[in-house]
């Protein structure tokens, strides 16, 4: 069993545990693949988040602290790595990335310089878009609202902006995996009245957004996501599977459906798993719910996942796994 992406109380702030914790669990579990990626640090103030505001009294502290709080990730990943390369009974390996976000394009330069200078250590990176408009997306409900309404109220304009973030990311940065490709999803309120034809959110007229496929309602949204996915496709990135939807309540993880229905027309069909897990709690959570949408619902042939490269080789190849092992793994007489 695998997870291509985790964070922890350690170096994350709305992390529930510290880090060596969440390692005992996964090794307890059986995983055979686990990686390490906490997020490149914000380097802007107006990117502070306000769960990180106690980290320091000015925001030239907060982010000193977050550069550092990475520096300390780096040395404490790569130690854990060590330990467990030394230790051939415990069956799980540890793999060293990062989250890029695509706050803007700033970011995303600074994001690539981070990766190069740290290229001993840093083997891959997800690539995420946390940000619509510089406004966060997951965050909270209220900000979600501010984001919609900086694209004028409209869910069209709002989808467009969030793929062409994630267009600008993936094209600077190519991402060996592509985090929680639909995140727009997470504060979606499925009652929201939209008009179908133009996206308008109009809070009096409209059909709810829960009765449209969304992926497939506007053509410019579709071609955006097809077009994002045959990039991926170009330098052979995947996409997670992500259950941290699941975690939150939403019906499907991340991406639902209607994107992966396009990832295996478009993009290879190939998919990796992720937790997402930000405490010991949440290792290997839905794993269960997810499995049966990888064979039922998705039914797919392989599930793909990454693997240490030869050394000097630091970047991990992507490798295949026929379902058959997938649900026969060891990891699933543990939960
Ligand atoms: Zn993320
Ligand atoms: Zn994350």
């Amino acid at each position: 069993m695998h997870s291509h992406h985790s964070h922890s109380g350690d170096y994350c702030a709305h992390g529930a545990d510290p880090l060596n914790s969440m390692i005992d669990r996964v090794v307890q579990l059986g995983f055979h693949t686990y990686c390490l990626t906490e997020h490149i640090p914000r380097l802007e103030s107006k990117f502070i988040y306000p769960e990180e505001l106690e980290l320091g009294d000015t925001s030239d502290e907060i982010i000193t602290s977050l550069e550092t709080s990475f520096k300390n990730f780096l040395s404490h990943a790569r130690e854990i790595k060590a330990r467990y390369a030394a230790t051939p009974e415990v069956r799980t390996r540890f793999i060293i990335g990062t989250e890029i976000e695509s706050c803007d394009m700033d970011h995303i330069k600074y994001a690539k310089r981070v990766m190069t200078e740290n290229s001993g250590i840093l083997q891959f990176c997800v690539g995420s878009v946390h940000h619509v408009n510089g406004i966060p997306i997951d965050f909270d409900q209220e900000q979600w609202h501010n984001s919609l309404h900086s694209l004028n109220d409209n869910f069209r304009l709002f989808l467009l902006s969030y793929f062409h973030s994630q267009y600008e990311m993936l094209t600077n940065v190519k991402p060996l995996v592509v985090g929680h490709f639909d995140l727009f999803k997470l504060f979606l309120p499925s009652g929201m009245l939209v008009d179908p034809k133009t996206g308008l959110c109009d809070k009096e007229a409209g059909v709810p957004i829960a009765s449209l496929d969304v992926i497939n309602q506007w053509p410019d949204v579709y071609d955006a996501v097809v077009r994002n996915l045959q990039f991926i496709d170009s330098y052979g990135g995947t996409i997670e599977i992500n259950t941290s939807a699941l975690r939150k309540g939403l019906e499907e993880p991340y991406p639902g459906k209607a994107v992966c229905d396009l990832v295996k027309k478009h993009c290879g069909s190939r998919f990796v798993l992720s937790d997402d897990a930000h405490g010991v709690a949440q290792v290997g959570v839905c794993y269960g719910k997810v499995k049966k949408y990888i064979v039922d619902v998705l039914q797919l042939k392989y599930l793909y996942y990454l693997e240490e490269g030869v050394p000097p080789q630091k970047v991990p190849s992507v490798r295949k796994l026929p379902i058959s092992q997938f649900v026969n793994d060891p990891f699933w007489a543990n939960i």
